[in-house]
C-alpha cells in the first residue's frame, strides 16, 4: 500500500461524536496518522509485527497498522464510545483488529507501540502511565508529544534504559469544540518520537 493509499483509507476513520475534554480526546488527522505509520512500516516496525495502538480513540493507528500488515493488530481506550467507534471503524475499512475497553496500564503488549496521549494539560502526568506502559511492553513504541516536553520525555525514558529519537514534528490544531480553549483554532507544536 502506497502511502497516498493509507492517507485516503485513515480519512475515513469516523472521529469522536462527542469528545471528553477531560480524556484529551483529540483525534489525529489522517495525513499526520498515516505520515507516523508509514515511517514505522519503512523501518520494519509494523509487517508482520504485533501492533498495539494505546489509547486509540476511535482507532486510527490500530487500523492503519492493520491496513500496513501488521500480524496483530490491537487497541486499548478507556471510553466505551470510543472504543465502539473503533470497531465500526475497523469493520468498514475491512481490518480485523481487536479493541478493547480499559486503562492503558491493563494494555497487552507487542513489537510496536502508537500513541497519541493526553499531554497531561487537563491531568498532570496523564502521560506518564502511556510512557510507562510503552517501554514495558514494546520494542519500538511511537510516541506523540508537546514539542516544549521533549526534554522531559527524553529523560523519563533514558532514566529507564531506553532511548527516545525524534521522528517528526507537526502543527497540530485543537479543534474549536474545546471551548475553553481562548482562541477557536490553536496551533501546537507536537513532535513524535520514537523509543527503543
Ligand atoms: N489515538 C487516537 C486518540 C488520541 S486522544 C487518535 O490518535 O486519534 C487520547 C485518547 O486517550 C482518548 O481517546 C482517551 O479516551 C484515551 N485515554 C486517556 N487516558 C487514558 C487511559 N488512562 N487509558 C486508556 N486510554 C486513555
Amino acid at each position: 500500500m502506497r502511502k497516498r493509499d493509507l492517507e485516503i483509507a485513515l480519512e475515513s476513520v469516523k472521529p469522536f461524536e462527542d469528545p471528553d475534554p477531560a480524556l484529551e480526546q483529540y483525534a489525529t488527522p489522517a495525513t499526520m496518522a498515516a505520515d507516523v505509520l508509514f515511517r514505522a512500516y519503512s523501518v520494519g516496525d509494523v509487517a508482520g509485527k504485533v501492533v498495539w495502538d494505546y489509547g486509540c480513540g476511535t482507532g486510527v493507528f490500530a487500523i492503519g497498522a492493520a491496513l500496513l500488515g501488521a500480524s496483530e493488530s490491537h487497541g486499548i481506550d478507556v471510553s466505551p464510545a470510543a472504543i465502539a467507534i473503533a470497531r465500526e471503524n475497523a469493520e468498514r475499512l475491512g481490518v480485523d483488529v481487536s479493541f478493547v475497553q480499559g486503562d492503558v496500564s491493563s494494555a497487552g503488549g507487542g513489537d510496536t507501540v502508537f500513541m497519541n496521549p493526553p499531554f497531561g494539560c487537563q491531568n498532570r502526568n496523564a502521560d506518564r502511565v502511556f510512557l510507562e506502559k510503552a517501554i514495558a511492553c514494546s520494542e519500538s513504541a511511537y510516541s506523540f508529544h508537546m514539542e516544549s516536553t521533549l526534554g522531559f520525555v527524553t529523560d523519563f525514558v533514558a532514566a529507564r534504559g531506553k532511548e527516545a529519537a525524534l521522528v517528526a514534528t507537526y502543527k497540530y490544531y485543537i479543534p474549536h469544540t474545546f471551548t475553553f480553549h481562548r482562541r477557536t483554532k490553536q496551533g501546537i507544536d507536537v513532535a513524535v518520537v520514537n523509543i527503543r
